[in-house]
């Protein structure tokens, strides 16, 4: 007999208490923070979705792990015991440990981009095209068009366009091209996956031109479940056998083991180029730190060795997918249209189809995750005008794409219950949906508005 229920592959060891907030508690903690959810003080949330990054539990393995780090400041056996957990999925021969995965992505992109260049991915993440544009390269989306539809279903949304790919190339010239990436799974597409397909047929690409092929692998274990669910031929392949030939064809990787490394901090550059990890070590030195500790504590390379078989098994896998489909489902049921196939690792609710009077200007996102957490202490965060809308001379704002409030799942760390708790949230703010109001934002940064902003209803 095969049960249906898809249960939490773990039981409870150690619990962390979270609190009942009272409604007039959470009224008062919007009004100190403007409307801003980044304002509040965890304990002022119940049910903390803003982010999966760092925010997972650790497994009972992973905090034995810790009590043998070796904290020596060379040589640590902490160091060895990573490497060779990379390099077992990787393959990649040159480990470089950082402290998160931004810190990968600036050593990379110093060593291997210069001014006027232009980096291709499928999507870069916020920190990726940051790091770029700081060199003064160009990053470029080149995502398959689908993956810009939020009610496309095709299975791997994260793909990248060949065709754009090779246009690319053309229009700017090899030389003007240091190295093609790849974002598995595309986290700022939603969290949609990437096919071994399409992965050979950039590689392909890249061997024709003698390109380096890097991915950025924050949450490659999802990607590889993923393939194993939906690409013809993976059924009967583990995920590590597919995490693996994912790896066998790239030149190298950035990593936030924040992410899939199951670790509350920490990161990494690998590849197989010599000569460019001489150089990222140079510049890890001045950065991070010495090459076997670079800006971690030796039990934190423990963690992450040991998060990165975690990762990989199946029962985790197929627990992790399932949970954030779950909330997806109920979402849906609730009457909030969700960009769909749910990804791996959040839910994206669409305020722009919930709050169809609530004008761009007017941060119908930012509304819908202020109620959120006003009716039940649930936090998620806003991606839409008030992340990526460009504000005008005339003082209004250019609107984003999309209007979406991301909710996260944190790695292992809530029950059913909990999720089946943040459901009826969704379902009691949808309910009363005529009554949202917008939002005028009184206060913003000149960059990354969305942190600090402070907001007054309308
Ligand atoms: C989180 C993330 C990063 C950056 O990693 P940090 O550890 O937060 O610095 C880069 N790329 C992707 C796809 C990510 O999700």
């Amino acid at each position: 007999m095969v049960f249906k229920t898809i249960i939490e592959p773990f039981r409870i060891h150690s619990v962390q208490a979270v609190r009942q907030i009272s409604a007039a508690e959470r009224a008062a903690a919007l009004q100190r923070a403007g409307f801003n959810l980044f304002g509040l003080h965890g304990d002022e949330v119940l049910i903390d979705l803003l982010t999966d990054s760092g925010t997972g539990a650790l497994s009972s393995a992973q905090w034995a792990a810790m009590m043998d780090g070796d904290e020596s400041y060379a040589g640590s056996k902490s160091f060895y015991r990573f490497q060779d957990a990379v390099t077992d999925i990787t393959g990649l021969k040159e480990v470089i440990p950082t402290h998160q995965g931004r810190a990968a992505e600036h050593i990379l992109f110093t060593v291997a981009v210069t001014k006027g260049q232009v980096v291709p991915n499928n999507t870069h993440f916020d920190t990726t095209r940051a790091n770029i544009e700081y060199v003064g390269a160009e990053a470029r989306d080149l995502v398959i068009p689908e993956g810009r539809v939020p009610s496309s279903l095709h299975p791997f949304k994260g793909n990248m366009d060949i065709d754009r790919l090779e246009a690319t190339i053309a229009e700017v010239g090899v030389r003007n091209i240091p190295l093609v990436m790849m974002t598995v799974t595309n986290n700022s597409g939603g969290g949609q996956p990437v096919s071994l397909e399409n992965l050979r047929a950039v590689r392909a690409v890249c061997d024709r031109h003698g390109l380096p092929f890097f991915l950025d692998a924050c949450r490659f274990a999802e990607n590889a479940y993923f393939i194993k669910l939906r690409e013809p031929g993976y059924a009967d392949k583990t995920p590590r056998e597919i995490a693996r030939e994912m790896f066998s064809l790239v030149d190298g990787c950035t990593m936030s083991a924040k992410k899939d490394g199951m670790a509350n901090i920490g990161g990494f550059l690998a590849l197989n180029d010599a000569r460019m990890a001489q150089a990222a070590r140079n510049l890890l030195i001045l950065t991070e730190g010495f090459p076997t500790y670079g800006g971690l504590a030796g039990y934190d390379m423990d963690v992450i060795a040991v998060g990165l078989k975690e990762v990989l098994e199946e029962d985790y896998l197929r627990y992790r997918l399932r949970s954030t489909a779950y909330l997806a489902e109920a979402a849906e049921r609730a009457g909030v249209p969700t960009v769909r196939p749910p990804g791996g690792h959040a839910v994206y609710l669409d305020a722009k189809a919930l709050l169809p009077k609530i004008p761009p200007q007017r941060y119908p996102a930012q509304a819908l995750a202020v109620e959120l957490y006003r009716s039940g202490g649930v936090r998620g965060v806003e991606i839409g005008t008030v992340m990526f809308g460009k504000p005008q001379p005339d003082g209004t704002d250019l609107p984003a794409p999309m209007e979406l409030v991301r909710l996260a799942i944190p790695r292992r760390t809530y029950t059913q219950s909990h999720i089946d708790y943040v459901a009826e949230v969704i379902a009691e703010v949808a309910g009363r949906r005529e009554t949202i109001r917008g939002y005028r934002m009184v206060e913003q940064a000149p960059w990354l508005r969305h942190f600090t902003a402070r907001f007054e209803p309308l």
